[in-house]
């Protein structure tokens, strides 16, 4: 029997009402897409999962979107920064442990004490490892000179969602203020690619009022933004925000989950070289999410190594896992060889061949531009 998507999955280039169609398959078809959305890794980045050690460095934030757990108006929480010493203490785990790479990520700080000491973090981070821990950074938006000095210290890769690609939505889960605006966030996107910083973004899934149609045109969006990485997962509920007062309804999430599926293999499709995370929101809904992401064309995972102290002020959705420390002696907590048969990139930075192509099409477009 001949399955209803696979004439979808056969295409080169995929429009959005084939997307539309992958995003309402039936569960088997759904199987089908996830399978084939990892041969396609396997084929174009190889059947390798890399490791970004995470580090939640400071949970303040001046920033109040409505759906995150962190936000500036949630007196909820004790607000930390993790010392300087103990950052770069979990890096070097991260190197001993031959992680290849680590992803520093905060709340958004713009001040000038901020800048410095991460630009501090990123260079101590380098020159103790002679730079080749990788450094990911997922600091919010900032300045261009921002962006600068701390690509010029060491950082290569920058992690910034769009969240959702519509303006209209972006407007309905943010305030309505000029720190807040969906403009500034593809300006900022747009930044990161000109300082050279590999750059990644991705949205949040099951969104109040989230469409499939928006979520059709966020795919569409990251691959005509041509993103070296994408960083996608459910939206979870935390009970003291305004998207969240309610509290969750299991049957949503796991919804929200299947789709997240849905949305990490059609983006696989689509962009077939990107670097894609199996994000933690994954296995705060199932404890194989993360598994079943790589499953479905995923090829990153980020084993969280803040210390164990601070997590319980990082919770930006209600449920987040991660009490559990992460062993020198084993990468606890990881069954992802075990399960889905896929090797870790063990001491690699693990980029993509998109990232240089990308780069390489620019320069032969600017030679053209300048043979003309
Ligand atoms: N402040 C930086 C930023 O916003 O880019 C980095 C930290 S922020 C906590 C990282 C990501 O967490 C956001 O891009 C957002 O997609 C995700 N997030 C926040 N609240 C969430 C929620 N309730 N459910 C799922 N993901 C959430
Ligand atoms: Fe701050 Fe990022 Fe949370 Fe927005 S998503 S409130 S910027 S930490």
């Amino acid at each position: 029997m001949t399955s209803g998507i696979t004439s979808i999955l056969n295409k080169r280039d995929l429009e959005k009402s084939d997307i539309l169609e992958l995003l309402r398959c039936d569960d088997e078809d759904a199987t089908l897409l996830c399978r084939t959305a990892a041969s396609v890794r396997n084929k174009y980045v190889g059947n390798i999962i890399y490791l970004r050690g995470l580090i939640e460095f400071s949970n303040i934030c001046g920033k109040n979107c409505l759906y995150c757990g962190i936000r500036r108006d949630n007196r909820q929480i004790e607000r930390y920064t993790i010392s300087n010493t103990e950052v770069i203490e979990a890096a070097m785990k991260a190197y001993r442990m031959n992680f290849g790479s680590i992803a520093i990520q905060s709340g958004e700080n713009c001040s000038e004490e901020f800048t410095s000491n991460v630009e501090y973090l990123v260079r101590t981070i380098t020159e103790m490892t002679n730079g080749k821990l990788g450094i990911t950074l997922s600091l919010g938006e900032q300045d261009k000179d921002t962006y600068r000095r701390w690509y010029e210290a060491g950082a290569h890769r920058y992690l910034l969602r769009i969240e959702s690609s519509s303006s209209d939505l972006y407007r309905r889960i943010h305030p309505d203020d000029d720190m807040h605006r969906y403009e500034r966030r593809i300006e900022c996107l747009r930044m990161l690619q000109e300082t050279g910083y590999q750059t990644g973004t991705g949205v949040m899934i099951g969104l109040p009022s989230q469409t499939l149609s928006n979520l059709a045109e966020d795919i569409l969006f990251m691959r005509d933004f041509d993103i070296d990485m994408c960083g996608m997962g459910p939206f979870i509920e935390h009970t003291d925000t305004p998207l969240g007062k309610n509290g969750t309804d299991n049957p949503f999430l796991r919804e929200r989950f299947n789709l997240t599926l849905r949305m990490i293999a059609i983006i696989r499709l689509v962009m077939k070289d990107i670097n894609i995370v199996a994000s933690t929101a994954m296995s705060a809904i199932d404890k194989l999410g993360r598994e079943m992401a790589i499953g479905s064309g995923a090829n990153v995972v980020m084993p969280n190594l803040t210390p164990s102290r601070y997590r319980d002020g990082y919770r930006i959705y209600t449920g987040k896992p991660g009490y559990r420390d992460i062993e020198e002696s084993n990468i606890s907590g990881l069954r992802i060889e075990l399960l889905s048969g896929a090797k870790i990139g063990m001491g690699s930075w693990g980029d993509t061949p998109h990232f240089a192509k990308r780069i390489a099409g620019k320069s032969i477009r600017k030679e053209s531009r300048s043979v003309r």
